[in-house]
């Protein structure tokens, strides 16, 4: 028995737009990045954390 291998992430796959990696990616407000570089984006833009405290 023949079985196609069919890519489950078909045509407009989420892609990280930073590392260009398709794991985990999210697409959390248009970002189209990856949990990892979410972090790091996060970072940057000052992500909001429940309870901020003094970094
Ligand atoms: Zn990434």
């Amino acid at each position: 028995m023949q079985k196609r291998r069919e890519i489950k992430h078909g045509k407009g796959s989420r892609k990280c737009r930073r590392c260009g990696t398709h794991h985990s990616v999210i697409r959390r407000s248009g970002l189209n990045i990856c949990r990892r570089c979410i972090r790091e984006v996060y970072k940057k833009i000052g992500f909001k954390k429940t309870g901020s405290r003094g970094g």
